[in-house]
């Protein structure tokens, strides 16, 4: 690389940044087994397919003694070591307890100094790591709506979790979701059903935390969502109106979700935000990323002309498939968030190709995906890595200006969400 990387780098960790997806609250505090700290992140699904498919966690449990812990955690931990989770995890601990997770000693500093793991800890890391704000999807709608003992750091804005609402196979479902999310009246009828969401999507949006719709169904389902009449989804409905008991078939269950995916969308459409679905790599293992390829899309993408469709994780292992939705359609957001931690050189050659495909307006550069403070800023650091390598490679082939490269990293990790998910934080100008 001829040009100064490092010098990049310095500059972009001086960048703001907007993070489009998170999982948690922002809180932080100590805990009680240190491992489920140091693995209970991505490095978790590394960890049991190098193991067998045994639960890290589960295997450490059975240890009695806490050196014994670390042995089997170390002896686990190897194969995965240099995966990105495994790096990022490494990372994590290094930047935020100046302790390393491949030795004992520093798994043992780790357990004795949790009591500094306080909210002023997490809120340091924070603001050294320049994250002004970040997409929060808790999956709870309920409790962000009603449940007002909860406390949230300031940066957190939320998605509003919509699978549970078109994951319907019975009646107890359609009461379950009412009465954890929509709190309405009697819902006799899809009409009812469909009003119901509405309402609860209209509170949210009078909450003012809310930003986004999301929506991961791919871990639980094919995302090629057809669209079936209103009278199809009617008659299904009815089925389990008639029969509280009834378990609709795998067919029945996809035509209502199916029909009550569009409706999600077309409730985005209605108070422009924007509708954030889960693309390709699942966590967890086991499960068939082709049935979560953005290609499967198309359709609904295209019978929603005027909603945002943002599309998340860099559609992982499918770059191309991703790269033709952002150049295809004007509605389609390019996300890279989790991306950057699943695979750094995958991510470095899609933003390459990203610049000389898509307009640099819709890219959004970061999210972490992650459950706590540590993962969140080591999540970032390999994002910000990964940002300056792709930049400063685009600048050695000339296709690039280094004012050029700033602007677009800067729109890319700041501009770019401020604007789509209308944040309304001031601009971040490159001079
Ligand atoms: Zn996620």
């Amino acid at each position: 690389m001829k040009y100064d990387y490092m010098q990049f780098k310095e500059w972009l960790n001086t960048v703001p940044v907007i993070e489009s997806h998170e999982h948690y609250d922002g809180q932080t505090a100590p805990y009680d087994n240190i491992f489920e700290l140091v693995i209970n992140n991505y490095l978790l699904t590394d960890m049991m397919v190098a193991n067998g498919g045994a639960d890290p966690l589960e295997v450490i449990a059975q240890c009695d003694t806490f050196e014994q812990k670390c042995e089997v955690f170390l002896s686990m931990y190897t194969n995965a070591q240099f995966t990105c989770y495994g790096q990022a995890a490494r990372s994590a601990f290094l930047m935020c307890w100046d302790a390393d997770i491949l030795t004992t000693e520093g798994l043992t500093k780790i357990r004795d100094e949790q009591a500094k793991r306080t909210q002023e800890f997490g809120d340091k890391l924070i603001e050294k790591a320049g994250i002004k704000a970040a997409v929060c999807d808790l999956f709870d709608v309920g409790m962000l709506l009603y449940d007002k003992t909860k406390v949230y750091a300031d940066w957190c804005r939320f998605a509003i979790s919509t699978p549970d609402w078109h994951r319907i196979m019975s009646f107890k479902d359609v009461a379950d979701v009412n009465g954890k999310d929509f709190r309405s009246g009697e819902i006799a009828c899809l009409d009812d059903y469909i009003g119901a969401m509405g309402a609860c999507v209209d509170k949210c949006m009078e909450d003012g935390r809310f930003v986004a719709m999301k929506d991961q169904s791919a871990y639980s389902r094919d995302i090629g969502y057809k669209n079936p009449t209103k009278e199809d989804a009617e008659l299904v409905f009815y089925k389990m109106v008639d029969d509280h008991e009834k378990i609709l078939s795998s067919h029945d269950a996809r035509v209502l979700s199916d029909y009550l995916f569009h409706a999600i969308v077309t409730l985005s459409e209605k108070h422009e935000i924007p509708m954030q679905i889960h693309t390709g790599h699942m966590a967890g293992g086991y499960n068939d990323v082709s049935k979560a390829n953005a290609a499967k899309l198309t359709d609904l993408i295209s019978l929603h002309p005027n909603a945002v469709f943002d599309l998340f994780h860099g559609n992982y292992p499918y770059m191309g498939d991703f790269l033709f939705l952002g150049k295809n359609y004007p509605h389609v957001v390019l996300d890279l968030c989790w991306v950057h931690s699943i695979d750094t050189d995958y991510s470095i050659e899609l933003m390459r190709r990203m610049v000389l495909t898509c307009p640099t307006n819709k890219v959004l550069a970061f999210g972490g995906d992650t459950f706590g403070v540590e993962a969140q800023v080591s999540y970032l650091e390999q994002a910000r890595e990964n940002i300056a390598k792709a930049m400063c490679s685009l600048i050695d082939d000339g296709v690039l200006e280094e004012m050029q490269a700033k602007r677009i990293a800067a729109d890319w990790l700041y501009n770019n969400p401020n604007r789509i998910y209308k944040l309304g934080l001031p601009r971040y100008d490159v001079s």
